[in-house]
C-alpha cells in the first residue's frame, strides 16, 4: 500500500498537518494508536496563542470555528503564595491573545474538518524501516504495514519515528504533575472555587506548586507540581486514590486550607504525570523522506507552548509541502530550518519559566517577570 503523506499520530500537531494538506488538496493518512476518538479524555484546557496556535488554525481555515470554542473569562490569572495571599491578579478583559479552549473540543474540530477515513484508528506504529530512496515502511501492532515516500512522526514524546532521525530519548526533568479534579465546584467546593476565581491560579513555593484552572461547567482541574525524583513517586501507591491524595497533601502541609482543598476534596483519584524533555537544541541532519513535528521533535517540560508549537509545526510543514510540489526534500529542509530554532527557544523559555515558578525565589520571581512584561507592553 502506498500513500503520499503518512502521518503517525492524531494529536493536535498531526491533525493540523493533515488539515492544512487537505486545504491544499494533498491527501494524507493519519495512523493513530488509540482505538477511537473517544478512547481517552484529552486533558484539560489549552490557551491558544496568537503567535503560534492561532496562526496554525488560521492556516487550517478554522479560525471562526475555533472562536466558538473559546471559554469566556478563562484568561484571568492570579498568583498566590502558600498562605493564599494574592500577589498578582490579571482579570480577563477580553484583550488577551491567549484564549482558552477545552483540548478535546479542539481536537474534535480538527477531526471533523478532515475527509472521512483520513484517520485510521487502532493503528499503533511498532516499527519503522528505511527502504532507501526516501521510502520508509511502517509496521503496525495489528500486523499491517505501509510503505510511504513521506513519513511524518507526529507521535508525541515517545515517538516510534524519531529513531530514523536521531538517537535522542526524553529524560525525566526532575518534576512531576499530579492531577486532581473537583466538579461543580461553586456548589460543592465553594472555598476552592472562590480562591481559583474565573480563570487560573498559580500558588507557588520553591520546589512545589498548585496550578488550577476553571474549566467548562465549573470543574476545577489542578496540576500539583512536585520537584521529586521518580523513585519518590514510585513509593506512593496511586492505586489507592485516598491514600495517594493524603500523601500528596502532606507535601503541602501548612498551606492555606482553601488551596489544599484542591487536593483533599478531589472528586477523582489523583493521576500521576511524570514530565520528560528532549535535550534543548535537539536536531538532526536531513534524512530523505521523513521528518518529525511537535513533541516528537522538541518535547520539553510544560511551558504552555507544547500544543501551540505542535500545531504551528503541522501548519508550517503543510504549507511548505504545498509550496514545493514534487520537491519534498526542499519542503522538509525549509520546514526544519525554521522549526529547530523555534523548538530550542521554547525549551529555553520553559527552563526560565520553571526557575521562576519553582526556584528558590518562587513565587516572587514569577510575579517580577509578569511585572516586567507589563512594563515592556
Ligand atoms: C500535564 C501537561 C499539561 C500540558 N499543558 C499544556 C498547555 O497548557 N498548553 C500547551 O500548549 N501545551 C501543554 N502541554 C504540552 C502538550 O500537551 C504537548 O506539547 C502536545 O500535546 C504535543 O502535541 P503532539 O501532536 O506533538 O503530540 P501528542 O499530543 O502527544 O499526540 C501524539 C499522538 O500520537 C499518538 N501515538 C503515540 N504513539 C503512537 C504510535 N506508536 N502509533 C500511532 N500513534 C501514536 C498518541 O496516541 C497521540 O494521539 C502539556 C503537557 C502535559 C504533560
Amino acid at each position: 500500500m502506498h500513500t503520499p503523506v503518512t502521518i503517525i499520530g492524531a494529536g493536535l500537531g498531526g491533525l493540523v498537518l493533515a488539515r492544512v494538506l487537505h486545504v491544499h488538496g494533498i491527501p494524507a493518512t493519519v495512523h493513530e494508536a488509540e482505538p477511537s476518538p473517544t478512547a481517552r479524555s484529552q486533558g484539560g484546557m489549552l490557551d491558544i496563542h496568537e503567535e503560534n496556535g492561532q496562526l496554525a488554525l488560521e492556516e487550517a481555515g478554522l479560525t471562526d470555528a475555533f472562536r466558538e470554542l473559546v471559554l469566556e473569562g478563562r484568561e484571568a490569572i492570579r498568583i498566590l503564595d502558600r498562605d493564599a495571599n494574592v500577589l498578582l491578579e490579571r482579570p480577563d478583559d477580553g484583550s488577551g491573545g491567549r484564549p482558552e479552549v477545552q483540548r478535546g473540543e479542539l481536537r474534535q474540530l480538527l477531526l471533523d474538518s478532515l475527509p472521512a477515513g483520513t484517520v485510521r484508528w487502532g493503528h499503533k506504529a511498532t516499527g519503522v524501516r528505511a527502504l532507501g530512496g526516501g521510502r520508509h515502511e511502517v509496521s503496525f501492532a495489528d500486523g499491517g504495514t505501509v510503505v510511504t515516500e513521506l513519513l511524518v512522526g507526529a507521535d508525541g514524546a515517545w515517538s516510534r519515528v524519531r529513531p530514523l532521525l536521531s538517537d535522542a530519548v526524553p529524560a525525566y526533568i526532575g518534576r512531576s504533575f499530579v492531577e486532581t479534579w473537583l466538579y461543580d465546584a461553586d456548589v460543592r467546593h465553594p472555598a476552592a472555587a472562590k480562591t481559583v476565581g474565573g480563570g487560573s491560579l498559580l500558588a507557588l513555593a520553591p520546589g512545589r506548586g498548585i496550578q488550577a484552572h476553571r474549566e467548562k461547567g465549573g470543574t476545577l482541574h489542578t496540576y500539583l507540581a512536585l520537584s521529586e525524583p521518580q523513585e519518590w513517586f514510585a513509593a506512593v501507591d496511586f492505586t489507592d486514590g485516598a491514600a495517594a491524595l493524603a500523601r500528596i497533601a502532606r507535601e503541602f502541609d501548612g498551606w492555606a486550607p482553601e488551596l489544599t482543598a484542591l487536593i483533599t476534596e478531589s472528586d477523582t483519584a489523583p493521576v500521576l504525570r511524570p514530565l520528560s524533555g528532549l535535550p534543548a537544541g535537539h536536531r538532526w541532519d536531513r534524512v530523505p523522506g521523513v521528518t518529525l513535528l511537535g513533541d516528537a521533535a522538541h518535547l520539553s517540560g510544560p511551558n504552555g507552548e507544547g500544543a501551540n508549537l505542535a500545531m504551528l509545526d503541522g501548519a508550517e510543514l503543510g504549507k511548505a509541502l504545498a509550496a514545493h510540489p514534487g520537491r519534498t526534500e526542499a519542503a522538509l529542509a525549509e520546514y526544519e530550518r525554521a522549526m529547530f530554532p523555534r523548538g530550542t527557544e521554547a525549551a529555553l523559555d520553559g527552563d526560565r519559566l520553571h526557575e521562576w515558578m519553582f526556584g528558590a525565589d518562587a513565587p516572587h520571581a514569577l510575579v517580577a517577570a509578569f511585572r516586567q512584561e507589563d512594563e515592556r507592553a
